[in-house]
């Protein structure tokens, strides 16, 4: 048994090998940064307007308008003091203006441009390289490409990347008592719901699951299911029978392929029978069979790992500190996870926290993370996990 850290520190010293490959920056999204990326000219690369309205040139309240220049167009003059140009957003401003005028603040009467306003120096103008300077490190490798990193890199003139390789993932789940949905169900089945919500989970993260399989609560298929889906992943992820029962034939299923252990059971709740192992190069998560065990085993364990496999600079779901909407008793004796639901800048404990109950970790976006079994009061603060 190890405790949460110790879970998570194992995953993360493994020495990975990645690969990268070049991607079309408009099929990168999600993909995180082999490269780094230094801006290849000044952003802006020259002064432009930032408002609708006129550039003028010098102090006063009335200029003589000059000119016009639209989005993309070059001033063919400089201005001399007293004058104005017609511009536009994001227009080049002409040499020697002084400042914008928004053209809500402004009247025009035949050439003649009257200023409502006080001018400040320089307003409206969006100086060249503000925003970065030429040479400046814009992005480091194992940055996400979200999509502002995607508007910014095209913004540069970059249309190809360098990302990092995805893991190619297989599922698999095992239980006799399993069923597909859709399918007719006699007295004692159950549906299999496990594969839907981790298949989920994994391509909200961006990440893709190849295969799923389902297998019976045998031996002989358990250890022939996980070396047909070992010849064809780098990560394989089981959902079940890694438990005490007389029935759960993974470990040894596992063992029996090579797979070697670095961690079975973590002193957590729910999800305690998890088992994490190696191949290689290929890992192996085996997730407890319970619904919301297996959801947030993935959470909070092979996340991780796949996003340490994608090259990517951050682990694990993003946390906060919030305070409790209502006050909490809590009682368990393990670190646990609780099924949450943040609004409003509070966070409440939702009912039905059974390591079988998925219902309330769907009506809710965040686990609470307690380990202190005590009364917790209302406002207190307390560890979200967003999910
Ligand atoms: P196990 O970890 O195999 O002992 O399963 C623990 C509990 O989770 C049992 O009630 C199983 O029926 C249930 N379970 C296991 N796998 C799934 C699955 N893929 N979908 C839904 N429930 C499951
Ligand atoms: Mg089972």
């Amino acid at each position: 048994m190890v405790s949460i850290e110790e879970a998570l520190q194992i995953v993360d010293s493994q020495e990975v090998k990645l690969n990268t490959r070049e991607l079309a920056l408009a099929l990168a999204q999600g993909c995180y940064l082999a490269q780094s990326i230094s801006a290849p000219f000044d952003m802006p690369s020259f002064d432009n307007s930032a408002m609708d309205g006129y550039a003028i040139c010098g102090a006063g309240q009335a200029f003589e308008i000059v000119g016009e220049i639209a989005a993309g167009d070059i001033a063919e003059k400089a201005l001399k003091a007293g004058q104005a140009m017609r511009i536009f957003t994001g227009g080049k401003v002409p040499t020697n203006a002084t400042a914008v005028v928004m053209q809500e603040k402004t009247a025009v009467e035949r050439i003649t441009l009257h200023v409502q306003e006080e001018v400040r120096p320089g307003q409206n103008i969006r100086r060249r390289g503000v925003e970065l300077k030429t040479g400046q490190a814009v992005f480091e490798p194992g940055q996400l490409l979200n999509p502002a990193a995607l508007g910014m890199i095209a913004s540069l003139g970059v249309e190809q990347v360098k990302v990092y390789q995805k893991p190619s993932i297989r599922l698999i789940t095992t239980g006799n008592e399993l069923i597909a949905p859709g399918q007719p169900r006699r007295e004692g089945q159950i549906y299999e719901s496990n594969s839907f919500a981790l298949m989920a989970a994994m391509h909200d993260q961006g990440f893709y699951c190849e295969g799923k399989t389902h297998i019976r609560d045998d031996y002989e298929a358990t250890e022939q299911g996980i070396a047909d889906a070992l010849a064809n992943c780098e990560v394989l992820i089981l959902s079940g029978g890694i438990s005490v029962g007389d029935y759960d034939y993974v470990k040894p299923a596992l063992e029996a392929n090579g797979v070697e252990e670095l961690y079975y059971k973590v002193l957590q709740k729910p999800g305690k029978p998890l088992y994490f192992g190696r191949k290689g190069n290929q890992f192996v998560f085996a997730l407890p069979g319970n619904p919301a065990s297996s959801l947030t085993c993935f959470y909070i364990h092979v996340l991780p790992l796949l996003q340490k496999l994608s090259g990517a600079q951050e682990s694990g779901l993003p946390r906060i500190s919030l305070p409790l909407a209502e006050g909490y008793e809590f009682r368990f004796k393990r670190p646990t996870f609780l099924k949450a639901h943040i609004r409003s800048g509070e966070v409440r404990i939702l009912d039905g926290q059974g390591s079988n109950m998925i219902h309330s970790m769907a009506l809710g976006n965040a686990l609470v993370f307690l380990e202190e079994p005590g009364k917790y009061e209302v406002g207190e603060a307390v560890i979200c996990i967003l999910f």
